[in-house]
């Protein structure tokens, strides 16, 4: 007899629902903190061009070593610190997780947070354990450093600011959460370009301190780039579980030419977070909707009947992401993600109509 996926698959896989991602063809789409925005056309041209004289026969430059000098530049890493580079953050996730679960090991997150340091954790066969947020969404010092101290977690994930709830925690509780934790901190900082500040600095402060970064939300998500600072001997040991070859040859290209470019995107980030303000004075105006303010490129908010609500939004050809369900914290709760100046006209009026209703 041949063996059946439940004979052979982990039971905890088995258990897990895969990653979803909806159908979003024909809609606008503000579900997944992309940038909205398009490259001007000489860029596109430009890289275009590129493209064009690319040696995809050969394999990539193995340790992309002339694109880390381009971001080590970029992102202000401080000297001493080495650069590991994933195939978007969420594979640096995976490898920081791969290489520290030893049997037993545990990986430490808040609650509510980025789901993937949950699944990653299970997929590694690491124990996740979640501590949760206060209700206002900060950091509940006293639990998590008592949750440090019982778990002994091998790695503890916080991002900064955070996914889904938008704040940025008290970075002196972060400060204390390092110096509490046993073992690695790795402060994801995915949103970075949206918040305008960092860990990065204080890298040098703390030996047990890693800072994540993405070009995702910064306008590059189709190409996955994800960057990990941090000590030469982490850094060094986390690498070995790299697969060779993880950034691929467009990737490389089309990242160190558009870093040559980086104020194009930045100024994009700061249209999003124009109209970030604009959303969360809109949302907070609407009788029923509770907003809370961000420090990302998208926003969490309230509302009675949020499954109506999502609901409501896509027969109108508006997607967001509905979060109730998904912790107790986040009863009623969606998020959008800040889009065009249009599409937030269309999300905001889609909204009114769903409530009206
Ligand atoms: N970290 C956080 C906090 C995120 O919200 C996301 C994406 N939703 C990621 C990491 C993953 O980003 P990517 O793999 O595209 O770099």
């Amino acid at each position: 007899m041949p063996k059946t996926p439940e004979d052979v698959i982990r039971g905890e896989i088995r258990a897990l629902n895969a990653y979803h991602v909806p159908d979003s063809a024909g809609m606008v789409k503000l579900d997944a903190m992309e940038n909205p925005y398009q490259l001007p056309p000489e860029l596109r041209t430009r890289l275009a061009r590129l493209v064009e004289s690319a040696s995809i026969n050969r394999y990539p430059d193995p340790g992309a070593s002339a694109l880390k000098v381009q971001l080590r530049k970029a992102l202000e890493v401080p000297a001493g610190a080495e650069l590991l580079l994933g195939n978007g953050s969420d594979e640096l996730i995976q490898m920081i997780a791969m290489a520290a679960a030893k049997p037993g090991a545990v990986v430490l997150g808040v609650e509510p947070s980025f789901v993937m340091f949950r699944m990653i954790a299970t997929f590694t066969g690491a124990r996740y354990a979640g501590v949760d947020l206060s209700e206002d969404f900060s950091l509940d010092i006293e639990r998590t450093l008592a949750a440090i101290e019982r778990e002994r977690p091998a790695i503890v994930f916080v991002a900064y600011p955070n996914n889904p709830t938008g704040n940025l925690f008290d970075a002196a509780l972060i400060e204390r959460v390092i110096e509490a934790a046993p073992g690695l901190v790795v402060v994801d900082e995915a949103y970075h370009a949206f918040a305008g500040t960092s860990f990065m600095a204080r890298l040098p402060r703390y030996p047990n301190l890693l800072v994540m970064r993405t070009l995702s939300k910064l306008g590059l998500a189709g190409i996955r780039l994800g960057v990990l600072a941090g000590g030469p001997g982490w850094v060094r040991e986390l690498d070995k579980v790299r697969l060779p070859y993880n950034i691929n040859t467009l990737t490389q290209i089309v990242a160190s030419e558009m870093l040559q470019h980086g104020n194009v995107l930045t100024e994009q980030a700061g249209a999003i977070k124009v109209e970030r303000g604009r959303l969360l004075r809109e949302l907070t105006g609407m009788p029923g909707i509770t907003a809370y303010p961000s420090d990302a490129n998208f926003i969490l908010f309230r509302t009675s009947k949020a499954e109506r609500v999502f609901d409501g939004l896509k027969q109108r050809g508006v997607l967001i992401k509905s979060l109730h369900g998904s912790h107790l914290l986040l009863a009623d709760c969606l998020r959008v993600t800040v889009g065009t100046p249009d599409e937030n006209t269309a999300f905001l009026s889609a909204l009114k109509q769903t409530l009206a209703a």
